[in-house]
């Protein structure tokens, strides 16, 4: 595409042409319909321009172009059928900054004009970047023919009817809603009854599509894995397909967000540690108000939905407002965690369970059963447990743990910037505040990085030293 099409603003500016012939003429009517300021140079000029001028529809300025006469334009076309003087004019008006475009002269125009269907507000262009001209009319009249004359009041009609069509839900109804309007029942309505008829056809459409979709949206509480987009699952990938709208936390990573569907409304629903961007209470009040409007709500959360993602807050909210819902799982910072470092959650002879805990809660540092958690051989991952390293560290020696126990912090797990930072109980502090870590990092008690993974990851863990 060397030629880029966009609808510029000339509501009020200025458009010139030099020229008072049919090329000139041919464009003119084009530009005539625009609320364009419009000014003809021109020497002679045929007399269709000149009534133009006595009607006020146009300027007329009856002599050859001088410097300035283009002061201000946003467009200019040279329109003189004769390349010497078209170049004249055009250095003129490019003097004057505006755009130039030389009729018949695609090498040395700035912009072209493309061929034109027009149902005002709805203006289709064009172009065929000067290549087959005869294909462009031949491809604007297929559209005319196809596109009822009435479109343009359609849209112009439709438009002062949008507010009242969003108490529609939002998404699959609503769209048809409009398709039903332009297609069949807009077109039939102003040729039966004229453009009177419009108003009260969308009022009975309106009231037949709410009778018929008396149901509320739904919500899929989705997980989205630890950061990179192939550990999604393909029911989250899914869902994201359909979104109407998508609530995401701050930790749900910018590809992952990319992968929703394109028109899906994206509310960023982030929270940082402690303190909370958005208050609960607050985001579970959004995704029902959504669910309510009919949209299909994607709440995805990090990770995996059910391990510390206040997720029963949200779906008791939910079952209140009487909205359907489901759980669609996902990969926990702790699976992507322990992957990274070529260890097992669980292993024979070593740990038969393992703990998911949480380093605070709403309360502050959570309490937890240190004494069990100080035995050897005991494996936990802490989330969110950077700012409790302290405390955690603290309590787990003062229950008797053993200070070479090793502990493991792996920040971005899963992602490009992933880091894994080695220690052991006793130097978790102050290693890891030296370590200056900023995104999310999970902390494995009683793991350390396998032999081969530790070899390879030792520059991440020098950059610590
Ligand atoms: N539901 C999420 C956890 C939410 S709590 C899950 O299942 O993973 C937020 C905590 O998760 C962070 O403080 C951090 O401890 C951990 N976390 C989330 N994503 C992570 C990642 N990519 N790498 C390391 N830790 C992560």
């Amino acid at each position: 595409m060397d030629h880029f099409p966009v609808f510029m603003a000339v509501a009020g500016r200025r458009i010139v042409v030099s020229g008072g012939g049919e090329a000139a003429l041919a464009k003119l009517r084009l530009i005539l319909k625009t609320t364009a300021h419009v000014t003809v140079v021109a020497a002679e000029a045929a007399p269709e321009i000149r009534r133009w001028a006595a009607e006020g529809r146009l300027r007329l300025i009856p002599r050859a172009m001088e410097p300035g006469d283009a002061m201000c334009a946003v467009l200019f076309y040279a329109a003189n059928e004769d390349d010497a003087e078209d170049a004249r004019v055009a250095r003129l008006a490019h003097r004057d900054g505006a755009r130039v475009n030389i009729v018949d002269n695609l090498l040395d125009s700035q912009f072209i004009t493309p061929a034109i269907v027009d149902r005002d507000p709805v203006v289709i262009a064009i172009g065929t970047e000067g290549a087959a001209p005869v294909l462009a009319r031949r491809i604007k009249r297929d559209l005319e023919e196809r596109l009822p004359a009435s479109l343009g009041l359609l849209a112009r009609i439709g438009k002062t009817f949008r507010a009242a069509a969003d108490v529609l839900p939002m998404g699959v109804v609503r769209r048809d809603f409009w398709t039903a309007f332009y297609d069949r029942v807009g077109p039939q309505a102003v040729e039966s009854d004229g453009e009177a008829a419009v108003i009260p056809a969308l009022e009975t459409l309106l009231d037949e599509t709410l009778r018929a979709t008396g149901k509320a949206g739904h919500v899929d509480l989705v997980g989205a894995g630890p950061g990179d987009p192939e550990l999604l699952t393909l029911k989250a990938r899914k869902a994201l397909d359909v979104a109407d709208v998508v609530i995401h936390d701050r930790l749900v990573s910018r590809e992952i967000l990319e992968l929703a569907r394109r028109e899906a409304v994206m509310i960023d629903a982030g929270k940082e540690g402690f303190g909370a961007a958005m208050a609960q209470a607050d985001i579970d009040a959004l995704i029902v108000e959504h669910a309510l409007k009919g949209a299909h709500v994607v709440r995805l959360k990090a990770g995996d939905p059910t391990v510390f993602g206040r997720l029963d807050e949200e779906i008791d909210a939910l079952a209140a407002a009487g909205v359907s819902w489901r759980i669609v799982p996902g990969i926990t910072a702790a699976s992507a965690a322990v992957a990274s470092i070529g260890q097992s959650l669980t292993k024979r002879g070593r740990n038969s369970a393992v703990r998911f805990m949480t380093g605070h809660d709403t309360k502050g540092f959570a309490d937890h059963d240190w004494k069990v958690l100080a035995r050897p051989g005991e494996v936990a991952a802490i989330y969110m447990g950077k700012r409790a390293a302290r405390f955690i560290q603290g309590r787990l020696l003062m229950h008797g743990a053993d200070p070479m126990t090793p502990v493991t912090v792996i920040e971005n797990a899963s992602r490009l910037d992933q880091r894994v930072l080695a220690t052991t109980l006793a130097e978790l502090e102050p290693t890891l505040s030296e370590a200056g870590l900023t995104g999310p990092a999970l902390t494995f008690l009683g793991l350390a990085p396998r032999d081969a993974v530790a070899a390879t990851q030792t520059m991440n863990i020098e950059e610590f030293a």
